[in-house]
């Protein structure tokens, strides 16, 4: 498919190629740190790298930037593969940055010998008074000019645990007054006596981010590594690291940034989805109401609708709030194609056709999709007592009720014209039963003139003797506001929506017994629905992905 315009970053790359960067070279990696699943946000950095990597036939990396044992999970990690996969991705390599804990220590000891590295032995605090501020140059360290024999012992006890824990960082030696304040003696190690999800207790030391990020990439050969905004003042100190360990002629990533997208009513940050986790606003991280990939998988989302709307929204400079409109306008598009129509009743009311012959029922057929030619149809069975949606029915009403109502006729989906001749009420005048008369003239696809007559409405139904019942799960947004962080005086968490979940029992026609986990289904005038990982041909459950039109108000 051919895009009307490239984007930014395809601009970057197209210019390198023009101005005769080897084609063959490119190479590319998506970083994930596994301290929770991936997000809707993480979803735009996937499709950006891998989607550059089918563009220029280039391999791309699936790197575990793992170098904070504090937070890290092996689970994260299979969940984050897993869902990288079912987005229908293949990573060339699966690459951890913990597999580069030697050659990153063997480096920070020649860095120390070049003198570009020392030991301080001063608590953070004191390190960041140091500082400076922009407009001002900071202090040197009372150590910054350690002997190299003294930082050489002093970094092996380090790494050997032998240091209490803290008492000592491993700093680069940049510049106290440089203007950016990233380069101002870096710290590139702390020690940290924490077993590490793959490395076990074999590290005592561990590298921050920016040692370890640019070198990973530089171990991997990547040639354009791409990161989100807040990066950017940490371009100067990327590349200073990589001067320190590259040889002549060899391959030098280049980082560049893109704009962090946000979505409207959720959160995209793996910390405070974590906090909606462990606070049980949520069930677990996979939570249908989860703007996770697990979780949108589990809400009916599909690969499709996920990577139309990363691709649609595209790349930007700048940040943005998307609207949430847009991907359940996506999943909206993608499932109109594909899923199967059926028919269910969310909200019943019976409704008895008294002229249709007692005991007798009869098979009807049903069109699976009119959008897909190929889906074929299926039996769905009719009977003199049905459901029909108790809001599809009032007694009297104005001529834009294109329902039911007493004395006018509708159609019921795949079956007959009924007209309604008389409600039932219980003692309070609640409505429970309507009586009705059907036309045996006008059979859905008999061809008759009886079924050509014009009427409004047409409405679906299932048959009361073979209906199912099925638990379904209407989700909605999970918070009540755009921004939940906007207002930095409260807490996000207040402003969950209390009504993100209703749980109610639906009649569904005998064809859903044999759905299964995932399968995704248009609820005729209602919503794309899924069935749930907790159905079974015993308990049915349903969740809602999304309703058939916009209609949320918020
Ligand atoms: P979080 O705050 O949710 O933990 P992160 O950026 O720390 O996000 P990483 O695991 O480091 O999460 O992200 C892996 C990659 O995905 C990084 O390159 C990061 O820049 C990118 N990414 C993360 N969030 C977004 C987002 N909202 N939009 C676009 N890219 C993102
Ligand atoms: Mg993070
Ligand atoms: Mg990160």
């Amino acid at each position: 498919e051919e895009k009307k315009s490239l984007n930014f970053i395809e601009q970057i790359i197209e210019t390198d190629l023009k101005e005769g960067f080897d084609k063959s070279k490119l190479k590319f990696r998506f970083p994930p740190e596994p301290n929770g699943y991936l997000h809707i946000g993480h979803a735009s950095s996937i499709c950006l790298n891998f989607g550059l990597g089918l563009r220029y036939n280039a391999p791309v990396n699936l790197r575990f930037d793992d170098t904070n044992p504090i937070k890290e999970e092996s689970a994260y990690v299979n969940a984050i593969k897993k869902d990288v996969e079912w987005l229908g991705f293949e990573w060339a390599e699966e690459c951890y940055a913990s597999d580069y804990f030697q050659q990153l220590y063997e480096w920070a000891v020649e860095m120390i010998k070049n003198g570009q590295a020392y030991v301080d032995s001063q608590d953070s605090e004191k390190i960041a008074e140091q500082k400076g501020t922009p407009t001002e140059p900071g202090q040197p360290s009372p150590h910054r000019e350690r002997s190299v024999e003294d930082n050489l012992e002093l970094f092996e006890a380090m790494k050997n645990g032998l240091t209490e824990p803290r008492a000592h960082v491993l700093r680069a030696k940049i510049d106290m007054s440089s203007p950016n304040m990233l380069m101002r003696d870096p710290v590139m190690y702390r020690t940290l006596h924490q077993a590490h999800h793959r490395t076990e207790n074999d590290w005592c030391i561990y590298p921050m981010y920016d040692w370890a990020h640019g070198e990973s990439d530089f171990i991997e050969n990547i040639s354009h590594s791409f990161c989100t905004l807040e990066f950017q003042p940490h371009r100067e100190l990327y590349n200073w690291f990589i001067k320190c360990v590259s040889q002549e002629g060899e391959l030098e990533p280049k980082q560049r940034e893109f704009a962090r997208r946000n979505l409207s009513h959720t959160i995209v940050s793996k910390r405070k989805l974590l906090q909606l986790v462990e606070s049980k606003v949520v069930d677990s991280w996979d939570d249908p109401r989860m703007p996770t990939i697990s979780g949108l998988r589990r809400r009916g989302y599909t690969p499709a609708s996920i990577k139309n709307f990363a691709n649609d929204i595209g790349i930007g400079k700048r940040e943005n709030m998307i609207d949430v409109s847009r991907l359940e306008f996506s999943v909206r598009d993608d499932l109109n194609k594909t899923a199967p129509r059926v028919m269910t009743v969310l909200d019943p009311l019976k409704v008895v056709i008294t002229n249709y012959p007692e005991g007798e029922e009869e098979m009807l057929v049903a069109e699976n999709n009119p959008e897909d030619e190929n889906s074929g149809t299926r039996e769905l069975p009719f009977s003199r007592e049905i459901y029909i949606e108790k809001e599809d029915f009032r007694e009297e009403a104005n001529r834009k009720f294109f329902r039911l109502k007493l004395g006018k006729e509708v159609r019921l989906k795949n079956a007959y014209f009924i007209k309604a001749e008389k409600a039932i009420k219980d003692d309070d005048g609640n409505i429970i039963e309507v009586h009705c008369t059907y036309d045996p003239e006008t059979k859905s696809g008999s061809g008759t003139e009886a079924s050509k007559r014009k009427v409004k409405g047409t409405l679906h139904w299932v048959s009361v003797k073979h209906a199912k019942p099925a638990e379904v799960r209407l989700y909605d947004r999970l918070f009540t506001v755009d921004d939940p962080t906007a207002d930095k005086e409260k807490d996000f968490l207040d402003f969950v929506n209390p009504e993100s979940l209703k749980v109610i029992t639906a009649q569904v026609e005998p064809s859903l017994t044999s759905a299964k986990e995932l399968d995704k289904f248009q609820f005729q005038r209602i919503g794309y629905f899924c069935v749930d990982q907790d159905s079974t041909s015993d308990h049915l459950v349903f969740n809602r992905t999304v309703t058939l039109r916009d209609s949320w108000k918020g």
